[in-house]
């Protein structure tokens, strides 16, 4: 539980299914891999209708197999890459300028962390046009070779500073200049994406809306977030009131 009349100064937000509807992203990956392979329409429309019925994994091999295209580990391995170096079409989702434009407005300090490869990462902020509001952006895979991996996220190479780790959080609040308890993270994935800043004292949020992939994954002990909101007015009053309440 996050102290309280504590004024929040700093807003970090998370960027997948926060900012932007993650669905948009995958379906503009799967059409630039259906692209490359040269039959944009009819490939597109399988690997989305396989998606949309809840089988997310192993797309590209799937596709392989029922169009008998004869893909090597070689040729599947670069279409994942080609998905992840794609430039996206993305808009951020509504509400989410004008919210960041209050906060700003309001003094806040902005910050943006993020999981995930690189450099895809950096192509869907660069392509919401989104940069210019945050005073601070961390990558957590940018982290991966900077300290040892916190023990929770032992083994996982790469990955060591990617959320739950607590690395990532650390690095933009002293970026941000603000303490934690100063600090609100606002997310969408209650399995990874509360944990360390509830332990650390920040003000956690989890901004739902209809279509996200993970907003029904169930919290870790302690992942839980403190509020739940469901529009960008919703938040700007909790975040934008001086004090927490
Ligand atoms: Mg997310």
């Amino acid at each position: 539980m996050p102290a309280t009349g504590t004024a929040i100064r700093a807003v970090v937000f998370d960027l997948d299914d926060t900012l932007f509807r993650e669905r948009d992203y995958v379906l503009s990956g799967f059409r630039a891999v259906a692209e490359h392979l040269g039959r944009p329409e009819e490939f597109t429309r399988w690997m989305w209708r396989r998606f949309q019925a809840g089988r997310r994994g192993d797309t590209f091999d799937a596709l392989s197999e029922h169009f008998g295209l004869g893909l090597s580990r070689a040729d599947i391995a670069a279409l994942v890459e080609l998905y992840r170096a794609h430039v996206p079409r993305l808009r951020p989702c509504r509400g989410v300028i004008e919210l960041l434009r209050a906060l700003r407005r309001r003094g806040r300090r902005l910050g943006l962390l993020s999981d995930g490869y690189l450099p895809a990462q950096r192509l869907k902020l660069s392509a919401l046009g989104l940069e210019g509001f945050f005073h601070a952006v961390v990558f957590t895979e940018e982290l991966a070779r900077q300290g040892p991996p916190a023990a929770r996220n032992r083994g996982r190479g790469p990955h060591q500073a990617w959320k739950p780790s607590a690395v990532g959080f650390e690095r933009i609040r002293r970026r941000l200049g603000v303490p934690h308890r100063a600090c609100a993270y606002v997310g969408d994935n209650p399995a990874k994406d509360f944990l360390a800043p509830n332990e650390l004292g920040w003000l956690t949020v989890q901004w739902r809306r209809p279509g996200q992939l993970h907003a029904d994954n169930p919290p870790p002990p302690g992942g839980k977030p403190w509020r739940i909101v469901r529009s960008g007015p919703e938040l700007l009053r909790l975040l934008g009131h001086p004090r927490r309440t």
